[in-house]
C-alpha cells in the first residue's frame, strides 16, 4: 500500500483510507487500516471471525464511525457531516449474510422502494430497471412473487439487484453466502463474478477461495483489527510472507 500511495495521489483512488482506528468501548477493533482501492478494483478481504472484517467494510458507508483517521469516498470525506454521509451512503451499495428483504412486499416493491422514495425515480422507470436488474441476476420471472416463495440463492441475488438498482459506485458484500445451502452459493458468486467483470469497484468479505483467487484483482488479510498483508491471489494463496496469513491458510484450505 505504501507504493501505491508514493506513486498514486489521492484521488487515483475511488476509496482512500488514511492511518484508521475504531474502538467499541475499550476494544480496539481498527488499528491504523490504511487501504486504497482504484474503481473497478476487486478487493477480496479475509481473515479469522472477530478480525474486523465487517466493522471495516462498514465504516465505508458510514454505517459506523470511526475515531481517528481519514476515510474519502469519490472525493467525498466522511465527516461527522450527516450530509456527507447521505452522500457516500448513496455512493455505496451492500449486500449481507442475511438477505433482508422485505417479507411482505414483492420481488418488484422490494427493489423499488427506495429508488421511488429515496431516489424520487418515477415508478415506471424504478420498475423497468428492476426487471432488468432481474434479468441480469438470472431471475426476470420472480418480480411478482413474495420472498418467502423464493430459495435462498435467488433472494440473495434479489437483494444484490436491489443495492444495484441504487446505481451505486462501489458494492459492498459481507459474507454474502455464508448464511446459503451449497447448492446455492455458486449461483450467487457467479452474479457476483459478472458484477466484477462488468468494472464494478467491489470490496468482498469472503471465505469463499475459489472466488477470490479467479475474481480478486488483490486480497488483504485482517488479523485483530490489523490488515497483515495484502497481494494479488497469487501472492497470498502460493507465497504467503506474514505467519499470520500462513496460520489463517493452513485452517481454512
Ligand atoms: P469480523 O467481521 O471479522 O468477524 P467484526 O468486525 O464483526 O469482525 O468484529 C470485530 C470485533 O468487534 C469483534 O471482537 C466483535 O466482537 C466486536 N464488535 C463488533 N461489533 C460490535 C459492537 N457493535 N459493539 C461492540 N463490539 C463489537
Ligand atoms: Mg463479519
Amino acid at each position: 500500500m505504501l507504493e501505491q500511495t508514493a506513486q498514486a495521489t489521492e484521488k487515483d483512488f475511488i476509496i482512500a483510507c488514511n492511518n484508521v482506528n475504531k474502538w467499541f468501548g475499550n476494544l480496539h477493533v481498527l488499528k491504523d487500516v490504511n487501504l486504497n482501492v482504484k474503481k473497478g478494483e476487486v478487493l477480496v478481504i479475509l481473515g479469522p471471525s472477530g478480525s474486523g472484517k465487517s466493522t471495516f467494510i462498514r465504516t465505508i458507508n458510514g454505517l459506523e464511525e470511526v475515531q481517528q483517521g481519514d476515510i474519502t469516498i469519490d472525493g467525498i470525506n466522511l465527516s461527522h457531516d450527516v450530509k456527507d454521509i447521505e452522500r457516500i451512503r448513496k455512493e455505496t451499495g451492500m449486500v449481507f449474510q442475511q438477505f433482508n428483504l422485505f417479507p411482505h412486499m414483492t420481488i418488484l416493491k422490494n427493489i423499488t422502494l427506495a429508488p421511488i422514495w429515496i431516489r424520487k425515480k418515477p415508478k415506471a422507470k424504478a420498475e423497468q430497471l428492476a426487471l432488468d436488474l432481474l434479468e441480469r441476476v438470472g431471475i426476470p420471472e420472480q418480480a411478482h412473487k413474495y420472498p418467502g416463495q423464493l430459495s435462498g440463492g435467488q433472494q440473495q441475488r434479489v437483494a444484490i439487484a436491489r443495492a444495484l438498482a441504487m446505481e451505486p459506485e462501489i458494492m459492498l458484500f459481507d459474507e454474502p453466502t455464508s448464511a446459503l445451502d451449497p447448492e446455492m452459493i455458486k449461483e450467487v458468486l457467479d452474479v457476483m463474478k459478472e458484477l466484477a467483470r462488468s468494472g464494478m469497484t467491489m470490496l468482498c468479505v469472503t471465505h469463499e477461495m475459489g472466488f477470490a483467487r479467479e475474481v480478486a484483482d488483490r486480497i488483504v488479510l485482517f488479523d485483530q483489527g490489523e490488515i497483515v498483508e495484502s497481494g494479488s491471489p497469487e501472492e497470498l494463496f502460493d507465497n504467503p510472507k506474514n505467519d499470520r496469513t500462513k496460520l489463517f491458510l493452513s485452517q481454512i484450505l
